[in-house]
């Protein structure tokens, strides 16, 4: 029997581009970038300079496929507040004001954290849960409108 297309997950690879192993963070955080990649477990790579910002064994996503800054890569993209799931904070605000002032965003956020998708620790170059940043954020938000109403 052949085991040729099994994948074993937590199967660490080296970089295609620079050869060095990241951490596997798999798909969610790669989702937000390219919606329609594979369900696999993706790994991000950490190498300052290395164009490389997910990879697996079927293919990258670089620096350029991306919509926010990620880690330390694309740094000349918006740089989010949520790392992991590329939200912005225009993103956050737009979507509080479009629901009462309720962030839905936070709420995903907050489900994905508990289901374990979350990986701030390699994603986020804090290395912190952006969930205290997101906070700031909307609090933010909240008290300036109130000094305009
Ligand atoms: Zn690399």
């Amino acid at each position: 029997m052949s085991s040729c297309c099994s994948i074993s997950p937590g199967r660490a690879l080296p970089c295609p581009s620079c050869g060095e192993i990241g951490p596997v963070v798999g798909v969610a955080p790669v989702r937000p970038h390219r919606p329609d990649v594979v369900d696999r477990p993706w790994q991000h790579c950490q190498t300052a300079g290395c164009p490389v910002v997910y990879y697996l064994d079927l293919g990258v996503v670089d620096a350029d496929a991306v919509v926010t800054q990620v880690g330390s890569k694309a740094t000349d993209r918006p740089t989010p507040v949520c790392f992991c799931f590329a939200h912005t904070a225009d993103d956050l605000v737009a979507d509080a004001d479009a629901n009462g002032g309720v962030s839905t965003i936070k709420a995903e956020i907050r489900q994905a954290v508990a289901d374990g998708y979350c990986a701030c620790e390699h994603l986020n170059p804090s290395t912190k849960c952006c969930l205290a940043d997101i906070h700031r954020t909307l609090n933010l938000n909240a008290a300036t409108r109130v000094g305009t109403r």
